[in-house]
């Protein structure tokens, strides 16, 4: 029913004596579209009823009426059912659509609010974190060094003399899990320091040109395994004896954080086999060193494979799961690659890759005899 002041009262009627006969039925307004003479139709499913609005300057019905059929053919009051239907279904998504973008724009400005909020309880932790660990840092490396030393000296103890073996032996053990956990929390506010610099994008990257199998091989040597695991070093190199073959400019304290803990981990998850880091050139056309660390321990849980670089993801008891979100995150800062696999079935364990570019030797004036990298 197109919605003028004119039909109101009849509505108004309508509704009252609707309420008598049981109230089934109901009256929506359309809006008016066109400001042309509207044609009246009056239908049901049975009978319908056209009447021709001829003059509606008119004030009595006779007059302002024009043709007006009246009808009981099934196909031609259906019709008009149809038309009716439509456009109340018409008029019902309207009314809908209207009240979805008045509680749009209210939950829209409710969200900004919410926004905003967050921001700033977001702003407000990070900072909070990344003092607590400055704060958390500055005790623990005294205490680290210190405890060091008291088992330094507990170690060189004259047991022969004291005659108190026990007893020095229970005071070596107690000082090594004071070290391991002083190294643990060490790690702990290392690792939350670096992903608040990493999310608020100001992980700076100190870059100098070095040799990245000097480095892994340092790496290596420094590392402390129990004889029950193997490691191995490898360096394939596809081509000919370039000795400049593996250098990068890169930041090396951050590499060298990579390869740690790629290798910590498979330490880590390998009770007993083998490990093989291996640096390949087989990738040198694309300018890009390839790193691989292969383990023939646990393996990657499947659970967590998918999310294996994000943050706080873990399977190990005392982990965080912030090591391998770090190191995508300084990879990728050097525009690398990080990836991992578990290894085919018939063996056991995982291997982990990652790309570093290989320096452009032209560039940083560092062009030794048989080079010729940094010409393409
Ligand atoms: P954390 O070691 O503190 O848990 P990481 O980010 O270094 O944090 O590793 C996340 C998880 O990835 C580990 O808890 C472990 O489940 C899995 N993972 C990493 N390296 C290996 C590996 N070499 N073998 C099996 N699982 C691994």
């Amino acid at each position: 029913m197109p919605a003028l002041n004119l039909t109101e009262d009849s509505i108004q009627y309508l509704r009252k004596s609707n309420q008598y006969h049981g109230g089934n039925i109901d009256v929506r307004y359309i809006e008016v579209t066109s400001s042309n003479k509207a044609t009246i139709l009056l239908a049901d499913r049975k009978l319908s009823l056209v009447m021709e609005l001829k003059d509606n300057s008119k004030t009595t019905f006779d007059e302002a009426i024009g043709l007006s059929t009246y009808s009981s053919s099934r196909p031609g009051v259906l019709s008009y059912f149809s038309i009716f239907e439509n456009l109340w279904i018409q008029t019902e998504l309207y009314q809908q659509v209207k009240e979805a973008r008045d509680s749009l724009s209210h939950s829209n400005k409710k969200l900004e609010e919410a926004n905003e909020q967050l921001k700033l309880q977001d702003k407000i932790q990070k900072e909070f974190v990344n003092v607590a660990a400055h704060e958390l840092r500055t005790p623990i490396v005294p205490i680290l060094n210190l405890s060091e030393l008291l088992y330094s000296r507990l170690k060189k103890r004259d047991i022969g003399r004291s005659g108190r073996l026990q007893q020095i032996q229970q005071e070596q053990q107690m000082m090594q899990v004071i070290i391991r956990n002083a190294y643990r929390l060490h790690q702990l506010t290392e690792d939350i320091l670096d992903v608040t610099k990493i999310e608020s994008k100001s992980l700076k990257l100190k870059k100098e040109l070095f040799d990245l199998s000097d480095t892994a091989s340092n790496i290596i040597n420094d590392l402390k395994i129990d004889s029950n695991i193997r490691l191995l070093y490898k360096v394939s190199q596809s081509t000919d004896n370039d000795k400049n073959i593996f250098m990068v400019y890169a930041d090396k304290g951050r590499i060298t954080q990579v390869i740690s803990n790629l290798l910590s981990n498979a330490i880590k998850f390998t009770k007993q086999g083998t490990i093989t880091i291996t640096i390949n050139t087989d990738n040198l056309d694309n300018n890009e060193l390839i790193i691989s660390i292969k383990d023939s321990g646990s393996g990657i849980d499947p659970e967590i494979l998918p999310r294996l670089f994000e943050k706080f993801v873990t399977k190990s008891d005392q982990g965080t799961g912030l090591g391998l979100y770090i190191s995508k995150n300084i990879v990728e800062s050097h525009g690398g690659r990080i990836w991992a696999q578990n290894n085919m079935l018939d063996q056991k364990g995982c291997t982990f890759w990652f790309t570093i570019p290989v320096a452009d030797l032209h560039q940083h004036n560092m062009s030794h005899g048989s080079s010729d990298r940094g010409k393409n």
